[in-house]
């Protein structure tokens, strides 16, 4: 490419021959039907090589594509273009009276790159984004366009994709009616005597971060629907100030806290939209267990916190329930998922990678696939049980393999 182009962290500079910009379906059509290679790029907000089509082949960017967001308020549903974002897409619906079931920590992600990844937020009753698709389009490897709808056969791979079934042009996602949450911060939750069903279940989402400086978590991010029961949280005091869950950045960058209540939209997430989320200079790794094992799982972190802190600026600890994504991390079980936002320096996290990955090793964790893990190609494909099942859809779209990079090769062991 005549200009470098690098995922939103700069850790991954994308080795792509070219980038295209389509500005119609038929462009991209023709495109896709013409390449050898390709994968689409979303917002380039995954911290690894997922997105990498490698050398021989070209990136597609459908963010030029005319934008879909076409709400129906009777069906309660949108179907939106898979390059929209998630802040462009919740502020439409939301002028409809209506919502989404959750969010990520950040509204900045495209939906397709999002839901194709297993993106979550969290609540132990809120699967992945992707369990609010109900259908997806595709622009195939010879160029032609395909439509999976939910419970038809292929449905539970399309959508947790890894982008390799072809381009998601648009989704139709499930909407309900609007409702209004309220976030409540508290400080110093302490891991000795956490009763972590309780904990999690306190109100529709639950986040608690750590340091690992020490022992148990420094906040927790309460967020509750108004139309549910009031907070009742006896285990940790009231935060008296604004915060930021990575010490030492701005409360600004945040949404609104101290329980004010505000649209769904504008406190599912943790970082506005007009600001720069998280701390801009980071690498992240996450893990998916079995949300049955949270205790053991935060025990054994918390073994390594001498390892884990020189290199980490916060942990986040969040519960996603099943969902029937072949692929989803978060597939068959209801989880527990332990993210890291790391120092940007790769030689020094890696290592401390690996020995986490060594320690939740007996949990069974699901790596996050666009985040950075170490984890052997022989340990991810045995935690996976439709692998084949996925196998056959992509040579069914995709006979020669055009959408299959050397990242979804290490996954899927061809
Ligand atoms: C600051 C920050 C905070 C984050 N917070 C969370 C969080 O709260 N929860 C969470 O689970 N994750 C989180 N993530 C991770 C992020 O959600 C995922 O990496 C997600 O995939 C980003 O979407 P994207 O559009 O940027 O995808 P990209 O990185 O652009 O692409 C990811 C994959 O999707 C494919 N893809 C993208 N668009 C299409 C398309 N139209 N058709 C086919 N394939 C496509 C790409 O080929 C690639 O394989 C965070 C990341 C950052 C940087």
């Amino acid at each position: 490419m005549t200009q470098a182009v690098t995922n939103w962290a700069r850790n991954i500079t994308y080795t792509a021959k070219e980038l295209h910009r389509p500005h119609s379906l038929d462009a991209l059509r023709a495109l896709v039907a013409g390449s050898t290679k390709a994968r689409v790029l979303g917002s380039g907000h995954s911290f690894n090589t997922i997105a990498d089509p490698g050398a021989d082949g070209v990136l597609l960017s459908i963010a030029g594509l005319p934008p879909v967001l076409d709400v129906d308020t009777a069906a309660r549903t949108v179907r939106v273009s898979g390059g929209v974002r998630y802040a462009e897409l919740a502020r439409a619906v939301h002028a409809h009276g209506l919502a989404l079931p959750n969010m990520a920590s950040l509204p900045h992600i495209s939906v397709a790159g999002s839901v194709a990844t297993g993106t979550h937020g969290s609540g132990v009753g809120n699967g992945p984004l992707a369990a609010a698709v109900r259908a997806v389009e595709l622009v195939v490897a010879d160029g032609s366009t395909v439509t999976f709808a939910r419970g038809e056969a292929g449905f539970d791979g399309a959508v947790t994709s890894l982008g390799a079934l072809g381009v998601v042009t648009a989704l139709t996602l499930d909407l309900e009616p609007a409702y209004e949450v309220e976030q409540h911060l508290f400080t110093e939750l302490p891991l000795e005597g956490l009763d972590f069903e309780a904990v999690a279940g306190a109100a529709y989402s639950v986040s608690l971060f750590t340091d690992a400086r020490a022992a148990g978590f420094r906040q927790v991010w309460v967020k509750r629907r108004t139309d549910q029961a009031p907070v009742d949280f006896p285990w940790a005091a009231p935060a008296t100030v604004a915060l930021h869950p990575v010490p030492g950045m701005p409360a600004e960058n945040c949404t609104e806290q101290f329980g004010v209540p505000g649209p769904w939209h504008e406190r599912l997430p943790h970082f506005r939209a007009e600001f720069t989320p998280s701390s801009g200079a980071e690498l992240q790794s996450e893990y998916l267990l079995p949300r049955s094992s949270a205790l053991g799982v935060l025990y054994a972190i918390d073994g390594i916190r001498e390892t884990v802190a020189p290199v980490l600026q916060t942990c986040e600890v969040r519960t996603v329930a099943a969902d029937r994504q072949w692929l989803s991390p978060a597939h068959g079980r209801d989880s527990v998922a332990v993210h890291f936002t790391w120092v940007e320096d790769a030689a020094a996290v890696l290592p401390v990678v690996r020995r986490v990955e060594e320690v939740l090793g007996a949990f069974d964790p699901r790596p996050h696939w666009g985040k950075v893990y170490a984890m052997s190609a022989y340990d991810l494909r045995r935690r996976y049980a439709h692998l084949t099942d996925f196998l056959a859809l992509t040579h069914s779209l995709d006979p020669t393999g055009k959408f299959t990079n050397a990242f979804v090769q290490d996954v899927l062991g061809t």
